[in-house]
Formats: C-alpha cells, sequence, structure tokens
C-alpha cells in the first residue's frame, strides 16, 4: 500500500461537474489500495477574480488583507471535493492551512512552506480516509494566513510529499503532460515521456507553466518523482526524475518562452571600470533580479550603452533607481516593454555543438533580430521583438526535430 499526493489544478476543479470527475478519480486511486491526499487549486479564473476586486478598492491593496482574500479561493474547493467524496460514501475530510497548520516563512503573497504538521492527517489517513488540502498557502509564525505565488498549489503538492513521505506526487491538470511547448500556442508541440529535473526547472522557469519552478525544484532536491498527467484523458502522462535515467537522443528538449521581461538601455555611459558595478549594485540590494546583461563596444573609449533585462514589474522601481543613483552618469534611459523571451532547453546540449549556432541561424533565416542574449549549461535565451514569438517558436520547434 502507497500514499499517493494527487494535485488538482484551476481548470480540472473549475465547475461542481468536473469536481466529481476529480472524486470519481480519488475513488478509484483508492480503491487500488493507496492513501491519497489531494491538493487543490482553486477554480480556474477564481483567484484573477479576487485580485481584480482587491484593485477595485485599491491599486495598493494591503498585502496581509490581499493573502486572506486569495486564500479563499481554495478553501471553496477543498469542501467541494471533500463533499463530493462523501457523497461517494469515501470517508474524507478538509482542512484549512491554519487547521494542519502548513507553516511559512517571507513575506505575504510571496511567502514558503517550511513546515507542515503531519499527525492529523496521518491519523485520519491510516483510519482510510481522504485528506484533502488546500494549495497555494499557509500560516506565518504570527499565525497570519499567506499565500506562496502565482500557480504554487505545485509547490503546496511536492512539500507535501515530501513532509509527508509520498511514494508519488501527481499533477492533474488540463493538458496530458509536459509537451516540446505549450500545447495551447503550439499545436504540432509533442508530448514529453519523459524529463529530468534540470530541463523542467529551466523550462517552467523561462515561462513553460505547466509546473511551477519551486515546486520543481524542491522535487529535484528531496527526490521526488513527479507525473503531469490529465484530469480529462487515461492517457500516460509526462514523468520528471533524475537525469541519469533519461537517454537523450535529441539535442534540444523544449521551446519555452515568457513576455515578463523588459529591456532597459543607458545610453552614454561612461567606459570605465567600476561603472558597472555602480550600475547593478544598488538594483540588487532592492531585490531586482538583472537577468541579460549586453554592453556595447564603444567607439572612442569614452562612452558607451548598456542594456540589460528585469521583470516587467520591476521597471519603474529600477528606473527611479538609476535616476537616483548618484554614482553613474549617462544621457538617457529607455526601455522596452514589447518584448519576449524564447529559451531552447535540453540536457542533450551539453554533448551536441553547433546548437547555438542553428538557433541564431534559424531566427535569422526568420529575419528576426536578436535584442540580447543569455546561456547556461542547458539552455539557451534570447530577447525578441513580442511580435514574432510565434513565428520564432514554431521556427525552432521545426529546425530541432520538436514537431
Ligand atoms: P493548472 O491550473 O492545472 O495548474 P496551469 O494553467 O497552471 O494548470 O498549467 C497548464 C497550462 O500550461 C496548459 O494549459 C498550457 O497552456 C500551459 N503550458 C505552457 N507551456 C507548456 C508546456 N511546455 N507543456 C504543457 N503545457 C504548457
Ligand atoms: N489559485 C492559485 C493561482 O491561481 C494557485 C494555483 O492555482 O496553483 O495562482
Ligand atoms: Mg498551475
Amino acid at each position: 500500500m502507497g500514499k499517493k499526493v494527487l494535485k488538482f489544478g484551476g481548470t480540472s476543479v473549475g465547475t461542481t461537474e468536473r469536481i466529481m470527475h476529480v472524486a470519481n478519480i480519488i475513488k478509484k486511486e483508492q480503491s487500488t489500495g493507496n492513501k491519497v491526499i489531494a491538493i487543490v487549486s482553486a477554480m480556474s479564473g477564481n483567484t484573477n477574480e479576487l485580485i481584480k476586486l482587491s484593485k477595485e478598492i485599491s491599486e495598493e491593496f494591503n498585502k496581509r488583507e490581499l493573502d486572506v482574500l486569495l486564500s479563499s479561493g481554495e478553501q471553496v474547493t477543498c469542501a467541494l471535493l471533500a463533499g463530493a467524496l462523501i457523497k461517494l460514501n469515501l470517508k474524507a475530510k478538509s482542512w484549512l492551512n491554519w487547521q494542519i497548520p502548513i507553516l511559512t516563512d517571507g513575506e505575504h503573497t510571496n511567502a514558503r512552506i517550511i513546515n507542515i504538521h503531519i499527525e492529523k492527517i496521518n491519523k485520519f489517513l491510516d483510519e482510510g480516509g481522504v485528506a484533502i488540502i488546500p494549495g497555494f498557502q499557509g500560516i506565518s509564525k504570527n499565525a497570519d494566513i499567506t499565500t506562496i505565488g502565482r500557480g504554487g498549489s505545485d509547490a503546496t503538492a511536492t512539500a507535501v510529499a515530501k513532509i509527508f513521505n509520498a511514494d508519488t506526487c501527481e499533477i492533474y491538470t488540463d493538458v496530458d503532460g509536459v509537451f516540446s511547448s505549450d500545447p495551447n500556442k503550439i499545436p504540432v508541440a509533442k508530448k514529453i515521456d519523459k524529463i529530468s529535473y534540470d530541463e523542467m526547472l529551466e523550462l517552467s522557469s523561462l515561462g513553460a507553466k505547466v509546473m511551477q519552478p519551486s515546486a520543481v525544484q524542491t522535487a529535484m532536491m528531496y527526490d521526488i518523482p513527479l507525473e503531469v498527467r490529465s484530469t480529462f484523458t487515461d492517457r500516460i502522462g509526462t514523468k520528471i526524475f533524475s537525469q541519469e535515467n533519461i537517454d537523450y537522443t535529441k539535442s534540444v528538449t523544449g521551446v519555452a518562452y515568457s513576455k515578463d521581461d523588459s529591456k532597459i538601455t543607458i545610453i552614454g555611459v561612461e567606459d570605465r571600470p567600476g561603472v558597472a558595478a555602480n550600475i547593478f549594485e544598488p538594483l540588487s540590494k532592492s531585490q531586482i533580479n538583472v537577468d541579460m546583461v549586453i554592453q556595447n563596444i564603444s567607439s572612442n573609449q569614452k562612452k558607451t550603452d548598456i542594456t540589460f533585462t528585469v521583470k516587467r514589474s520591476d521597471v519603474s522601481k529600477t528606473k527611479q533607481i538609476l535616476k537616483d543613483n548618484t554614482k553613474i552618469k549617462y544621457r538617457e534611459i529607455i526601455h522596452n516593454d514589447k518584448v519576449a523571451k524564447i529559451s531552447i532547453v535540453g540536457a542533450g546540449m551539453v554533448s551536441t555543438p553547433g546548437v547555438t549556432y542553428r538557433m541564431f541561424r534559424a531566427l535569422s533565416d526568420e529575419s528576426i533580430n536578436i535584442l540580447a542574449i543569455s546561456t547556461s549549461e542547458i539552455k539557451l535565451s534570447v530577447i525578441i521583438d513580442e511580435d514574432n514569438t510565434l513565428k520564432a517558436i514554431k521556427k525552432l520547434h521545426t529546425i530541432f526535430d520538436l514537431d
């Protein structure tokens, strides 16, 4: 008899009919002799609705209260799912974050799970019950309700799998698994049968929303096998596990994209040692993450342009910090929000020469201008004009044999 964590995303619990369907999936799982802990998201669209309501009150809505508000969506689905299981004559019970409790650390709206009390729930599982736990939330040491970032139910699932020492963690969602690109945007994208934690972490950090990055990180750290699969079909999903067990025949496993970044250029800065440090030190002190950096070669050795990317939500703050920075002199600061980051990811890249060149050639064949580049061992990202996003993904998909 094993212990399984099953996580159901927003679309999977988007209507009461779907919740009944999820209850049947759980019933089937339990009837094979497994102990089941189910993690649920809010009904699809609900979290966005709640954010919208808060903004109608204030754009700067108090973050403690925002967490109280946002956590309510998962409370609804927990109760509905427990009720649905009870209707199917199963023993089932929902717990709220503070009843368990799920303990978190860190700031409101972006906390992280540090511990979960297991006794009550383990006792209930031993008595043949199905435990339903809300994703995306916990309580702080002051007993304030916290949320752990958008898409956070995935992270709740992997944390629960770890702390309860589950055998597997299954992520039920609205697509058949992890694909070579977003299947809702690129219809020729193919389902990946197996993928390593490292690749999944890169793909999700670079925009593949099917798994939340911090959830993958926890799974990788504690070697928790994950499976992403569909709530709506019986097809086999994608297994995510450690790299040794994967055979790489392709250099590139997937293409991800995001429109979360902005490009900032400081025009006419002095070209002398220490300038880059003077620019970036205050940004890092303000927790602004700079991703890609390009410094142009100056024609006269006196002035140059520095371009870098930051999260779009950090642009105003970044510009203000640059303006307040008395250590740097420049002519002008400009920014561009209409950019997309396109990334290819693959553990096979390490052993295949020429991937970089093939990516650049493919984009140039489509007359797509590359505005910034960053690389790591298993990924290559470029910033391009936002309008070229789909064209670039399709082309890369084709040339790296992913269609
Ligand atoms: P859930 O509500 O179940 O957590 P999400 O909306 O968070 O579901 O994630 C699933 C979505 O992720 C899919 O509907 C799909 O559009 C998107 N997605 C983006 N990239 C990928 C990818 N590489 N493979 C699969 N799905 C992807
Ligand atoms: N309901 C939360 C969100 O929409 C958490 C989740 O769905 O994973 O971000
Ligand atoms: Mg999700």
